[in-house]
């Protein structure tokens, strides 16, 4: 797994990604790269899922869902990062903050918050609310597998 270097991951706080999405919405179109990557080895063996920078439980494997026909989704941003997230419909160890924004979002329908880590408050990923099942939006660089057994 290949790790983004901080100082050079865009989305460090809430509102420098506030900003970043307003000007997505009226610059380049976002790109939702299909990726071909086999989640499947993840079927039947429930693993803690947590946070990367603390540790802290935030979901387990089994909450991974499908949301618009995969668990996972990349994104390009406006600065040409690509950036991984993986898709759960729960994660308890996650704190949502924010008003829902429906004014960009990556999935039809949806509006996000900013998910952050319950312990450490390091930026996760974001909630999705809308049409359909909610669900978090997990960046992969920010999660970690734990070998442990629920
Ligand atoms: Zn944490």
């Amino acid at each position: 797994m290949h790790t983004i270097p901080k100082k050079t991951f865009p989305f460090l706080n809430s509102s420098e990604m506030m900003d970043l999405l307003r000007h997505e919405k009226s610059g380049t179109p976002d790109a939702d790269i299909e990726l071909d990557e086999d989640l499947s080895n993840h079927a039947g063996s429930n693993k803690r899922i947590i946070c990367a920078a603390c540790g802290a439980h935030i979901t387990d494997s089994s909450f991974l869902t499908e949301v618009q026909g995969n668990t996972s989704h990349s994104f390009f941003n406006p600065h040409g990062y690509v950036f991984q997230i993986e898709c759960y419909r729960k994660a308890p160890g996650c704190f949502s903050t924010g008003v829902p924004s429906a004014e960009f979002s990556w999935f039809a329908g949806f509006a996000w918050q900013i998910s952050v880590c319950a312990t450490c408050s390091e930026h996760l990923g974001w909630l999705f609310t809308g049409d359909g099942p909610s669900f978090f939006g997990l960046i992969r660089d920010k999660i970690s597998e734990s070998s442990d057994r629920t």
